[in-house]
């Protein structure tokens, strides 16, 4: 494959880089760098998505009637991969990459009007409340309820591991309303207000030390039937529609490499004559080649607002492993200093890194974190089953 830009792709690359550098702060770069989660602070991330939205490129993975851009796949990618180099924060994926693709194609005219434009401004903040307590891989056995009652359903449940529910005003649900025949065909997609009586939402502290999940309890919750997205009892449909592009819709190699870029940094300083080191390092390099191919093939896939398919659990599944490679390759190379806690100056004293590369303080916190990459949207087991029905008809 011929890998070299064309002179206008250029140009539009010296674009996205003056924008970059006009618009991703010295502070956003430096909470990107020491975020050890997996998402940077939404109160910090959407300063740089206001200065997206001013310029008309917050949401490029949108077709042109929503406010897409109408980027070639080439320009989307290059677009990613400088947002990942410059430490540029991604803010709410859950609404941009998740549920806007699927209002667009389950929704309303209504809903459409409502919940779009305040993705695409950054107004509303939503979380993903799919997983309940016993129901992760295994979704369609979820329990909460909503029975309808005039105009409203009234939800009883629990939700968990949603990720920044207390930073969101809003969640879209999976809800049983129907318990007759299959499972699947008693499940109904609703958009909730998180900010109505009966909502209750608790902290789950990660092994890394980070504030990013919650249970979500529904108490006797009054929720309008206008957020229902597609028919009562098919909601199955819409729930894996989303998870195409929660698998598959964004550029994975970006951010991939920019970490890539600070390991073999931190290698080259440290333990450049470590030969185990140096060839992990040279094959995680080599892997990420081939996952970029991965990575362009979905995107050249899926134009802006059409669905990923199959090949996005590929995708997870590598983008996760070669993440989870990544920091564990870093915490080697740090040696016991990694062991030392994030907080203690020393460390970075003791890797003997430049200052700019005082994010390395938090190797042991990312690599625990890393864990749950081959977990979240689903697990490597569930993606490996899913290739192995779709793509080679097992
Ligand atoms: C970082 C992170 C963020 C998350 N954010 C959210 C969120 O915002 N909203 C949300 O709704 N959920 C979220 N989740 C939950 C996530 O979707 C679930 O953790 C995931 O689907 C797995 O479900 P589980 O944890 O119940 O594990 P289980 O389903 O109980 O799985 C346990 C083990 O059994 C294996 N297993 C299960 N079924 C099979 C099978 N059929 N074949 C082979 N192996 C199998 C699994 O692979 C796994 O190893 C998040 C999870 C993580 C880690």
């Amino acid at each position: 494959m011929d890998m070299v830009l064309r002179a206008e792709d250029r140009a539009f690359r010296d674009e996205v880089r003056s924008f970059l550098a006009a618009n991703v702060s010295p502070a956003m770069r430096r909470v990107s760098d020491l975020t050890t989660g997996f998402i940077v602070d939404p109160e910090v991330s959407i300063h740089f998505h206001r200065a997206l939205a001013r310029k008309g490129w917050s949401v490029p993975n949108w077709p042109v009637e929503y406010g897409g851009t109408g980027w070639t796949p080439v320009q989307r990618y290059i677009f990613e991969i400088e947002c990942a180099r410059a430490g540029a924060a991604i803010y709410n994926g859950a609404g941009t990459q998740f549920v806007g693709p699927v209002i667009m194609r389950f929704g309303t005219p209504e809903q459409k009007d409502k919940y779009l434009p305040r993705i695409r401004s950054g107004e509303d903040h939503w979380a993903q409340g799919y997983s309940e307590p016993g129901s992760g891989s295994d979704l369609a056995s979820l329990k909460t309820k909503a029975e309808s009652h005039g105009d409203n359903y009234v939800v009883n449940g629990q939700k968990i591991w949603t990720t920044l529910a207390h930073k969101s005003n809003r969640i879209f649900t999976l809800v049983r309303t129907s318990s007759e025949g299959k499972r699947q065909e008693g499940i109904t997609f609703l958009l909730i207000d998180l900010d109505l009586s009966g909502i209750t939402i608790r902290p789950i502290i990660g092994s890394g030390g980070d504030h990013e999940f919650n249970e979500v309890f529904f108490d006797n919750v009054r929720v309008p039937k206008s957020g229902r997205v597609g028919e009562e009892n098919k909601g199955w449909e819409v729930a894996k529609y989303l998870l195409e592009f929660e698998r598959g819709g964004n550029v994975m190699a970006g951010r991939v490499r920019a970490q890539f870029a600070k390991l073999a940094r931190m290698v080259a300083v440290r333990c450049p004559d470590d030969s185990e080191i140096t060839t992990r390092l040279a094959e995680l390099g080599t892997d990420i080649d081939a996952m970029e191919m991965i990575d362009l093939s979905v995107l050249s896939a899926h134009q802006a607002g059409s669905n990923p398919g199959p090949i996005s659990s590929l995708l997870k599944l590598r983008w996760s492993e070669i993440r989870q490679a990544v920091n564990e390759l870093a915490v080697d190379a740090a040696g016991e200093a990694a062991l030392r806690r994030v907080d203690e100056r020393p460390l970075y004293e003791a890797l003997q890194l430049p200052p700019d590369e005082e994010d390395n303080l938090a190797l042991i916190p990312r690599y625990l974190n890393g864990r749950a990459f081959t977990i979240m949207g689903g697990t490597t087991e569930i993606q490996t089953n899913i290739l192995a029905k779709s793509l080679l008809g097992l």
